[in-house]
């Protein structure tokens, strides 16, 4: 049962074959036995999953036939879960039971999802390794020995190993996409404004977006119809209908104009990855697509102004953990000034503070102009870039990850090796852009991801065309040994 998709589970359950408390029952037993060799979960919610699946069963018995009733998946852990422990991944908040639920969690519970657990993930969602989280290292499935990426590493791992259907995630520089190229998953990050932030641990709030991690497109399209829509109690969240994204994943690719941004495949990218980028284009190719040269001219900026701008958020969202009101506090403090310094520099880890350090000195007065506006002139840049070239296009292709997944503690020493992991990814977040990736093939054994963007809200297009593309090829279908 493991094996199944969302989809599948959904036929599933629809036909009888099996209850929702039965597939819950199992892949319960299947975390207990596997997950000790991944560490994808930070919490297994048992009592609550039994209880849901019940639910769902009841509700299914009483006439109920939503794609999502009865459908087991996990929440990124910076997703409040109220009663539950929110860890963000740290020691700060190793103590801290939200309240209250996020509304991605409250809408997919209201769609009858089961929620198994609460996935690991780097330290407040800062990382591209899963390595900084305050519960340990998450191991890839398809190499124990390498990262799966991050920060969203939990969530891909759970599902590449088949312990979950699928997982939410969240995205600020690209943590669904990046972890789901390095598993061998579908991530979609949506547009900026899709999925409402009300209860998600705020890392960069201008930058971060929850979205679904599954091995399909057509999974993804289900989750985020779950998740997707007007939040009024975020205000950042868009007043724009949702579509139904399962009925255009089938649309015709004939026409579809595809963007290959020269930029993306200079000196940098393993040119392993490169060839499998070219192979999936081919493949696009003979659905009906036509191919384009572009240019994202000021693609070599991103990396310096994303870590100017979420650092500098995150030092101002991260302000809260001050020992006081939630979360760890120091023993003993002699004074408020004692309590503030020790709680924090007990509580966060190392990563957590280089960027809160970085972010205020970006923002400090004599140095705000030299640094955070001019970053945020270069994110206009970027924009506009992007909006020259879909002018051309309507999806943009390339890598998702300019190398594979590198192995445990290789880059430990040096942070601007790991954010140089993110160049792919991070304009989309700069833009406020949706972006997709999918699995396109591997090298030693090991994931890489195509990644898609598309124009604001066209997430329909880019599970439409990743749709496609998994009718023709079966790398999405691939497990990983001994799961
Ligand atoms: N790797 C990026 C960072 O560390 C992106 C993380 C994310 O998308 N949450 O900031």
């Amino acid at each position: 049962m493991h094996q199944l998709t969302l989809a599948e589970i959904a036929r599933g359950l629809a036909d009888k074959k099996f209850s929702s408390e039965e597939l819950t029952r199992a892949l319960l037993a299947r975390i207990n036995q596997l997950d000790p060799q991944i560490n994808s979960f930070i919490s297994v919610t048992e009592e609550l999953a039994i209880s849901q699946a019940r639910a769902a069963d009841a509700r299914r018995a009483a006439g109920e036939n939503g794609a999502l009733l009865g459908a087991p998946i996990g929440h990124k852990d910076l997703f409040c879960t109220q009663g539950i422990r929110t860890s963000c991944g740290s020691k700060m908040l190793d103590n801290f039971k939200a309240p209250y639920d996020a509304t991605v969690v409250s809408k997919l519970a209201e769609a009858g999802t089961v929620t198994l657990g609460k996935t690991n993930m780097d330290e407040f969602a800062m990382g591209s390794a899963n390595e900084s989280s305050y519960y340990g290292a998450v191991k890839n499935p398809w190499n124990l020995e390498h990262v799966p990426g991050g920060s969203s590493g939990g969530s891909a791992a759970a599902v590449a190993a088949r312990l979950l259907p699928a997982a939410t995630a969240t995205d600020t520089g690209g943590s669904i996409r990046q972890p789901a190229a390095l598993t061998s998953l579908t991530g979609l990050k949506p547009t900026y404004g899709r999925v409402s932030r009300w209860g998600m641990i705020a890392y960069a709030s201008s930058l971060d977006q929850g979205g679904p991690l599954a091995r399909t497109a057509e999974d993804c399209a289900l989750m985020l119809q779950g998740m997707a829509g007007f939040d009024p109690k975020d205000s950042t969240s868009i007043d724009e209908p949702v579509p139904d994204y399962s009925a255009s994943l089938n649309a015709s690719l004939q026409g579809l104009r595809i963007g290959l941004p020269k930029e993306y495949f200079g000196a940098g990218l393993d040119p392993r990855i490169a060839d499998l980028v070219q192979a999936s284009v081919k493949e696009l190719e003979k659905l009906g697509a036509v191919v384009k040269e572009i240019s994202l001219p000021n693609m070599q900026h991103a990396i310096p102004a994303y870590y100017v701008i979420a650092p500098a958020e995150a030092s101002s969202n991260l302000s809260r953990f001050d020992g006081v009101r939630f979360g760890y506090r120091c023993e003993n403090p002699v004074d408020l000034t004692d309590l503030y310094k020790r709680s924090r520099g007990e509580g966060f880890g190392a990563e957590v503070q280089r960027r809160i350090m970085v972010g205020a000195y970006a923002l400090s007065a004599g140095y705000y102009d030299a640094y955070y506006l001019q970053a945020q002139k270069i994110r206009r840049l970027i924009k506009n870039d992007f909006m020259a070239a879909f002018n051309d296009v309507d999806v943009i292709l390339g890598p998702t990850t300019p190398n594979l997944a590198w192995k445990i503690g290789a880059k430990n020493n040096d942070p601007v090796a790991e954010y140089l992991e993110d160049v792919y990814t991070i304009t989309a977040n700069l833009a406020g852009l949706p972006g997709l990736s999918m699995p396109a093939g591997f090298v030693d054994g090991l994931p890489v991801g195509v990644q898609l963007l598309a124009p604001y809200f066209h997430e329909g297009r880019l599970l439409n065309v990743a749709h496609r593309y998994q009718q023709v090829t079966d790398w999405h279908t691939r497990v990983p040994n001994g799961f």
